[in-house]
């Protein structure tokens, strides 16, 4: 039992713990697609993904896959070969972007950053300026590095220079304030088993106006026959609509699992939900600043959907194996130059400050065992976490108390 999955606290990136009730609709008895239930609760759960992503005014898209599949959906569906995609990359997964693109014959002009920086704007203007892009792309949170990206800023560029706005947003979304009608961006990819804490396995997709014109102005079919949102696109609407319909077998309780996810974040309400991620994450980093320990992502591009770490002078993947035998799962660094030198703790989905806490002692404890803390920093960390989540009339007292025992 000790060891067991269900006793961990995860605090990993995917997937992340999903809600009882969200598990008890995945073992529901399977409908079938055309059950007026289950055309009931699909049609629900397209219009909440919209109120999630703030995309009243998009066209929503559910379907079966994962994240990278959502990737090669965007690419398939907004890009026809020859086409040029400026990609703005923020780590490995504007990399992936970049190469999803050019395996479908799209001119990919990859604009990197050193690891940790947000996009150059500057750069990225001077590209766009030679009119020859049909889109940008941007990761609003990449995991790798735990940067977040400016959508409204990116969204606003794209749009100066008549280029498509494409958004993977599969770490962002339900964690980070976003707006998409507000923003206009034209294209947002999530997916499930992140923020929105419902097992992995469903693409979910959210696209305004001009991209939606943009696809029926194709010229060439998609050629991908299994992602091609022009043939989906009849069967999302005949399920907002209270209507079967049919392109290929939707995954019925991954999306039974969806629709309860996302009820649940709306009751949370959207707010609260964001501003539970900011004081949770901003508890760890303080935490993690406080046991000497450092952020790649700089100041003011850190994101509140997960945290990528240097490990200390000494220690490498070890110190994952010794927080989780402190009863705590982080996740190991995932980056071409950085995975090495780097762990990741997530702080999305349902974390809570209990979470917070319990990690920061978890990860003081493992790097005290190994012998690289030191003594006048040891329960620093947990101090400085727990300082965060209390009003600072209770806290100078707490630490006076801490300091004597
Ligand atoms: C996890 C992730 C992906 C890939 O998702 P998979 O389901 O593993 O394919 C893509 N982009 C970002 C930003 C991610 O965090």
């Amino acid at each position: 039992m000790q060891n067991s999955v269900e006793r961990h606290i995860l605090m990993t990136i995917s997937p992340t713990r999903s809600d009882p009730a969200v598990l008890r609709s995945m073992g529901t008895v399977t409908p079938t697609a055309d059950d007026p239930g289950f055309v009931k609760t699909f049609g629900e759960a397209l219009r909440d993904l919209k109120l999630v992503l703030e995309a009243e005014r998009c066209q929503a898209f559910i379907f079966p896959g994962t994240g990278t599949l959502g990737m090669e959906a965007l690419v398939a569906n907004w890009l026809e070969p020859g086409a040029k995609l400026l990609v703005a990359s923020t780590g490995f997964w504007g990399d992936r972007m970049a190469d999803v693109a050019r395996r479908h014959g799209v001119v990919v002009h990859h604009a990197t950053v050193k690891p940790g920086e947000g996009p150059d704007m500057g750069a990225l203007e001077a590209e766009l300026a030679t009119g020859v892009y049909k889109a940008l792309a941007w990761t609003h949170v990449d995991s790798s590095t735990g940067v977040r990206v400016d959508c409204a800023a990116m969204a606003t560029l794209a749009r100066r220079y008549c280029a498509l706005s494409l958004v993977d947003g599969i770490a962002g979304a339900a964690a980070e304030p976003f707006f998409q009608d507000e923003c206009d961006v034209d294209v947002y990819l999530t997916a499930t088993p992140k923020a929105i804490a419902v097992p992995s396995g469903l693409v979910l997709i959210t696209a305004g106006k001009r991209a939606m014109d943009a696809l029926a102005r194709r010229t060439s079919p998609v050629l991908c026959y299994a992602l091609d949102l022009t043939e989906w696109q009849p069967v999302m609407e005949a399920y907002e609509r209270g209507e079967f319909g049919y392109y290929n077998t939707p995954a019925i309780n991954l999306s039974l699992a969806l629709a309860t996810g996302l009820r649940l974040i709306l009751e949370e309400g959207l707010e609260a939900r964001w501003a539970r991620h900011a004081r949770v994450a901003g508890a760890i980093r303080a935490g993690l600043q406080a046991l000497g320990l450092q952020l790649v992502a700089e100041e003011g591009v850190q994101s509140n959907a997960l945290s990528t770490v240097y490990y200390p002078a000494g220690v490498g993947r070890e110190l994952l194996a010794e927080v989780k035998a402190e009863g705590v799962v982080l996740a190991g660094g995932y980056h071409p130059q950085l995975g090495p030198r780097t762990f990741r703790i997530g702080h999305l989905g349902w974390v809570t400050p209990a979470d917070a806490i319990a990690t920061i002692a978890a990860i003081d404890r493992a790097l005290t065992r190994l012998g690289v803390l030191a003594p006048e920093r040891q329960g620093a960390g947990l101090l400085a976490c727990h300082n965060a989540f209390t009003p600072p009339s209770i806290a100078p007292a707490l630490a006076g108390s801490i300091n004597r025992l």
